[in-house]
């Protein structure tokens, strides 16, 4: 076994790849950029080597820099992660050609899944169910027109080279498709440096779905079940579980061995995901091999119990797999929520800045890993896990050069519907200030009655969410228990509030029982009786709701019974209530007494400022593009300027038609949230 191991890395998945290194004995190496030098996985590596500037082309991803560490460090062996240099030929070359071992598979491999149209033909020639469609290269425009008709509309137009989602279209008819067949071109030149094209049919309704493979260097190889990854936005995934509530065990059989079947024909060795779609009938077709370890990975670790950094580790190492496919069982069901630091509030768009809070919830392992000596360090308690994979620590930076990703929060439970359940409590008591992310919005997902029923396919975000996400709706009746202990909770500030105004003898007398709570739009007279263990809340239609809780003034989480089930609930402290935050929604509660809520009808509403002759700022982000001119026309839709934020140019657009009266920024100017870049007449 190997003593020293480099991970080429940073993030969650460096600081992941760090704890089982630990746990095996061996000794870690990090690499980190100026941004990263306060980073967790460099806090957490036993050895730590610089490798260059923030950006990532000029320190992560060059082979000559992560060579040079690896020779100072003296490390024999290099985890790659995923992203960066992971599915990179030249390095697993370069490493080769030292004698170094890479943690993944051949170079061969590599180079025959990292190109679409190479891996689709080998996959059928392995016998594998492809997406119907042309396996060429398309010339033109007009060529991808004939094509399509061929195919068929709707088909998808792709980069051969492409990944992340990048370089893909949908195309519904010819013009489409000559559209899509540009635009694809173009982003495939731009972001792979490689513009071939094919076009394949679109599969309607579709799922993705798919599956672990585990292979050894002695002929031996194992498919470690499905992953449901159909919870996307704009082809990424943001939720991903395990098993699929969709496959049947037959279906599951079948592409598990399709998929060893491929691995096996291009002499795979280590961990790696054959990606699958499926229709509505469960037919499934082939879409394309990731050669590395997945972001998703950690449901599978934790319905099979395997650590798949560790096989990763040991088949590098020359070790044999420890187990046959008869011996793999899926346990339970897992599902990963990515929390990335983009805005949902505003279109999803990347958000950077310090975490002057970032308090995930406490870890609890049970289920298979637990059960198999696992190497999660809490104690099994019941039946629930939960597991927060990430890079990221209070006080730190999310900086704008690498992905928005920050952690992937997973919940394990014996059936689906304790999965979700866990979820939902996990992430209510995920504690993330200083910068936008995406909380509310996988909450939102959790609580989705289309989700919960399994029923999705990858146009679910898209589908129920057209116009983007502006928070969650609580339907009445969590409403009321928000109410219930927001009164409740009010009362102790009151109370507190009163004793310290030094008046000891009659504090309690001094705060009424009475009160009005204004929340999400409603109003609720209630009156509360308290007692030692907690109070009593009775609604003005008689209803009464228990509310019990150890929350005191001044924290920022309450955990709190209400109505005889659990409620978590955000905290901040407010003139007249609380702003609180739950499943998604973000309410305001003002909590008044009879008289003060008479009067605070009475108030007119205050207008936020116009702001609509103003192009804002969304995120921080680099200028490096201004299209309009002072003076300009512009139409609804124009694009106006380019920001450049966490690796994606963001295109800034016209709201409505005007002109453009004064642009106060330039092209290499470093912008701030909301700062104004042009006013219009
Ligand atoms: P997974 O299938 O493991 O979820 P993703 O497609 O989400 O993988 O990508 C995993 C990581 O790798 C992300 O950080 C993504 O940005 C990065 N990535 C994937 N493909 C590429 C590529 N071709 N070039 C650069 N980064 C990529
Ligand atoms: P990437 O390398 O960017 O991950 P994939 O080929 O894996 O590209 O496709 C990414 C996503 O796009 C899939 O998860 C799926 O949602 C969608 N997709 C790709 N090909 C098709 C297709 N032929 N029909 C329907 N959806 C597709
Ligand atoms: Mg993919």
């Amino acid at each position: 076994m190997f003593d020293k191991i480099l991970i080429a890395n940073r993030g969650e998945i460096a600081c992941r790849v760090i704890k089982t290194a630990r746990r095996m004995g061996i000794e870690t190496v990090a690499i980190y950029s100026d941004a990263d030098r306060a980073a967790l996985h460099v806090q957490m590596a036993d050895e730590a080597v610089h490798v260059g500037p923030p950006p990532a082309n000029q320190s992560y991803i060059v082979i000559e820099n992560v060579m040079r560490a690896i020779r100072e460090t003296g490390a024999e062996a290099v985890h790659p992660g995923y992203g960066f240099l992971s599915e990179n030929p030249a390095f697993a070359e370069a490493l080769a050609a030292e004698g170094v071992a890479f943690i993944g598979p051949p170079k061969g491999a590599i180079e025959a899944m990292g190109d679409k149209i190479t891996s689709k033909k080998l996959a059928a020639e392995a016998g594998v169910s492809t997406v119907p469609g042309y396996m060429g290269l398309i010339g033109d425009a007009e060529e991808a027109v004939r094509i399509s008709r061929e195919i068929g509309y709707p088909v998808m137009i792709k980069a051969s080279a492409g990944g992340g989602g990048k370089g893909m279209r949908i195309a519904w008819s010819d013009d489409d498709a000559r559209e899509g067949f540009q635009a694809s071109k173009n982003e495939a030149a731009a972001s792979f440096g490689d513009d071939r094209i094919f076009i394949e049919k679109f599969i309607t309704r579709p799922r993705h779905i798919e599956i672990q493979v585990l292979c050894d260097a002695h002929g031996n190889g194992v498919f470690l079940g499905e992953r449901e990854c159909s919870i996307q936005r704009r082809n990424q995934k943001v939720i991903e579980e395990a098993p699929s509530p969709f496959l049947d065990e037959a279906t599951r059989k079948a592409m598990g061995e399709q998929a060893l079947a491929l691995a096996q024909a291009v002499g795979y060795t280590s961990a790696g995901t054959v990606e699958f779609i499926v229709d509505g009938e469960r037919n499934f077709y082939f879409l394309e091999m990731n050669t590395r370890l997945q972001v998703e990975h950690p449901v599978t670790e934790l319905i099979t119990g395997i650590d798949l950094v560790e096989q990763m580790i040991r088949v590098a190492a020359g070790e044999k797999l420890p187990f046959s496919q008869d011996e793999i069982r899926l346990d339970g069901w897992a599902v990963e929520s990515r929390l990335y630091a983009e805005d949902p509030y505003r279109n999803f768009l990347p958000s950077t800045g310090r975490l002057t809070r970032y308090r995930p919830p406490e870890a609890v392992a049970a289920g298979p890993l637990a059960a198999r000596g696992n190497w999660l360090e809490p104690a099994p308690e019941g039946d629930r896990a939960v597991r927060n994979d990430t890079g990221v620590h209070e006080g730190g930076e999310i900086s704008m050069y690498y992905d928005p990703m920050i952690a992937k929060l997973c919940a394990w439970g014996p059936d689906r519907d304790a999965a979700l359940q866990t979820m939902r409590e996990a992430l209510d008591s995920f504690e993330i200030e200083g910068i936008g992310h995406n909380l509310p919005f996988l909450s939102a997902v959790m609580d989705h009655p289309r989700f919960a029923s399994g029923d999705i396919t990858t146009a679910f975000i898209a589908e129920e969410y057209p116009d983007g996400f502006s928070g969650a709706d609580l339907p009445e009746a969590e409403l009321r228990r928000v109410a219930a202990a927001a009164a409740a909770m009010y009362r102790v500030v009151e109370i507190r509030r009163a004793r310290i105004s030094g008046r000891m003898d009659n504090h309690e007398r001094r705060v009424g029982s009475d009160w009005v709570v204004a929340l999400g739009g409603a109003e609720f007279a209630v009156t509360i009786e308290a007692d030692r263990a907690g109070a009593t809340v009775r609604f003005a239609d008689g209803e009464e709701m228990r509310v019990t809780s150890d929350w005191q003034p001044g924290a920022t989480l309450a955990r709190l019974d209400v109505a005889g089930a659990p409620l978590v609930l955000k905290v901040e402290k407010r003139a007249t209530g609380f702003r609180l935050r739950t499943r998604g929604a973000d309410l305001v509660a003002h909590v008044r007494t009879p008289r003060q809520a008479e009067l605070a009808r009475l108030m007119p509403e205050k207008a936020p400022p116009d702001t609509s002759r103003l192009l804002l700022c969304p995120m921080p982000g680099l200028m490096v593009k201004i299209d309009v001119s002072e003076g300009d026309d512009v139409e609804e839709g124009q694009a106006l300027c380019t920001i450049e934020a966490m690796k994606m140019e963001n295109i800034l657009r016209a709201a409505r038609k005007g002109v453009v009266a004064k642009i106060n920024v330039a092209v290499g100017d470093n912008l701030a949230v909301d700062d104004v870049i042009m006013e219009f007449e």
